[in-house]
């Protein structure tokens, strides 16, 4: 089996299982709450803007975060993160977050200046969401002991000082809404994760901070910022 070859951070193990298994689809949510549409001069979208990053771009907490060479501005986007459970295709918004096995915090690193030159050229936020390193995920929590998703804090302290903090009852496209729309595009599968937006309050980081985040009723993540040698 070639997932038995994978980094074990590619891995994840669902809450009541026994094995890890391969991360799938990360799924990622743009301009997804109002305050960082408006941040960063973008209108609120009318439909879920959405953006794959690779799994190969997953860390764990504890791990560091590595600034590539090809950027000089690389941003913070704290997020919580839905894991799915079961695979689902055109699944129902009323019945969506049957499909959520978990959640956590997770930060949705990008170069913010390589997404912008992006922008001006109308070409894909790829490479500047998607290096190795860009998508750290806090420890899995199961999705009943979290409650409902709408009412959770989410925030995110650089070298203890607070940058971001946010209640999901500020997303414009609540977890079941973007679990649906989403599953009319995609077949969702167990493993596959959806980032589903920052709050306002992004900014850069330099090598040498580290990053702390929170999500009401999961367990926080914490990583390190090194720049590549
Ligand atoms: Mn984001």
């Amino acid at each position: 089996m070639p997932s038995e070859n994978l980094p074990f951070r590619m891995k994840i193990t669902l809450p009541g299982a026994h094995r890890p298994i391969p991360v799938g689809k990360l799924l990622c949510i743009g301009r997804n709450y109002a305050k960082h549409a408006e941040e960063m001069g973008s209108d609120v979208p009318d439909v879920p803007m959405v953006f794959l990053k690779p799994a190969s771009a997953i860390i764990r907490s504890g791990e560091t975060v590595v600034l590539p060479p090809q950027s000089q501005n690389v941003h913070h986007e704290v997020e919580m993160v839905a894991v799915i459970g079961k695979e689902g295709k055109n699944i129902d918004p009323g019945a969506a977050l049957e499909y959520v096995a978990a959640y956590a915090v997770g930060l949705d690193m990008t170069a913010r200046d390589l997404q912008s030159a992006a922008k001006e050229r109308r070409h894909p936020w790829s490479v500047a969401k998607g290096f190795d390193t860009f998508a750290p995920l806090g420890p899995l929590t199961p999705a009943d002991q979290v409650g409902d998703p709408q009412n959770l804090e989410i925030r995110l302290r650089v070298n203890g000082e607070e940058r971001q903090r946010a209640s999901t009852d500020h997303m414009i496209f609540s977890v079941a809404d973007l679990v649906a729309y989403c599953s009319r595009i995609f077949t969702l599968a167990p493993g596959d994760l959806l980032y589903t937006g920052t709050p306002d309050g992004v900014g850069p980081v330099e090598g040498g901070d580290v990053l702390d985040a929170t999500l009401t009723g999961c367990a926080p993540l914490h990583v390190r910022v090194e720049r590549a040698a």
